[in-house]
């Protein structure tokens, strides 16, 4: 049966909604042979790869947004750094950093609704900047963006932004209030219309039903998003989302598999929450997913460097290390974010 779903995603038919619903509903016991159907998949378009992402947070806090979920909103009471941008220095700097690391993607992420004219001034700048003395290509995370703003970023020399659906449509009034479900999709238009590359994910863990995560899985293959970053809550105190802490580390293992399935060929990033909500599982997420972050999130930590690889090498997997822009089919490595 679970060969079957690989067989689906394999040729093309896709998964019917039933068996959408039968992926979420597997078994604890046939996790393993569900995760061998992902992994066919998974295999098929990226081999044994695996696409390291750093995050950079280049501004936190002060947003007057109520993300139910994250640490940074104004309805937050949780201790965080908070700063406006960082100087441009400092940001052209890291990406030279995360260049000589071996990344060629680099990604700014800013917190609020929305980049200010003189945010975005400073930040199409910043990244002009970049281009002229690294050798790297550039991700922006920075709310919601206008048609106008994306262009910007797209003349300045951005590659591709982030900007995530984060849960359903039907599910969304209750983690947010002050921008809506279409705010975000008006935003990936605005994006994709510009040229950008998307990355757009979402968040497991806040309260959603199996429906608003097939949704969520089924909606962003049909924006056709080049990168999706699967996040599971990680409750902060202080959130209003702080009690919410219900998930399995099979509940993330069969949200990703789902994910793979539905989107066979896109990067799929395991992603904030994951030492947390996977725990001693989390090595296997790799099955159905071929990218992760290191070295922790915006606002919480994770894995280092040096477990991050060991973890990569047990499993017999290998880090893509390899300068994708020699070869456009290959996926690219990232230092990549997914906050809004
Ligand atoms: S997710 Fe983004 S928009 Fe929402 S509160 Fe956090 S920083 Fe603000």
């Amino acid at each position: 049966m679970y060969t079957n779903y690989a067989d689906k995603a394999l040729s093309g038919d896709g998964l019917s909604p039933a068996d959408m619903r039968a992926v979420l509903q597997t078994p604890d016991r046939d996790i393993l042979p569900l995760l061998h159907a992902a992994f066919q998949v998974r295999h098929h378009h990226f081999g044994r790869k695996v696409h390291i992402h750093v995050l950079m947070n280049a501004k936190s806090g002060l947003c007057p947004e109520d993300c139910a979920y994250c640490s940074q909103s104004s309805i937050s009471t949780a201790t965080i750094d908070k700063y406006p941008l960082r100087p441009a220095r400092e940001i052209v700097d890291a990406a030279r950093q995360a260049r000589e690391n071996g990344a060629y993607r680099y990604c700014i992420v800013t917190s609020g609704r929305a980049p200010t004219d003189r945010e975005l001034d400073a930040l199409t700048d910043t990244v002009r900047q970049i281009k002229r003395e690294v050798d790297i290509d550039i991700c922006c995370c920075l709310g919601l963006l206008t048609a106008e703003s994306a262009q910007r970023l797209k003349n300045a020399g951005v590659d591709r932004v982030n900007h995530n659906l984060n849960t359903s449509q039907a599910h969304t009034p209750n983690i947010v209030s002050t921008h809506t479900y279409r705010d975000r999709v008006e935003t990936l238009y605005n994006i994709q219309k510009a040229g950008l590359e998307t990355c757009s994910g979402g968040i497991i863990g806040m309260g959603e039903t199996h429906a608003d995560i097939i949704d969520m899985a089924v909606s962003l293959r049909d924006l056709g998003v080049n990168s999706i970053p699967v996040n599971f809550l990680h409750p902060i105190a202080g959130t209003p989302l702080s009690d919410h802490n219900a998930l399995t580390p099979h509940d993330c293992l069969r949200a990703l598999c789902l994910f793979r399935f539905v989107n066979p060929s896109t990067e799929i990033r395991v992603a904030g929450g994951r030492e947390k909500n996977l725990r001693s599982l989390q090595p296997l997420a790799l099955y159905p997913a071929n990218s992760l972050f290191m070295e922790g999130y915006l606002t919480t930590g994770g894995l280092d460097v040096e477990a991050t690889h060991r973890m990569i090498a047990d499993l017999g997997f290998e880090i893509e290390r390899d300068d994708p822009r020699a070869d456009s089919s290959q996926h690219l490595h990232c230092f990549g974010a997914a906050r809004h």
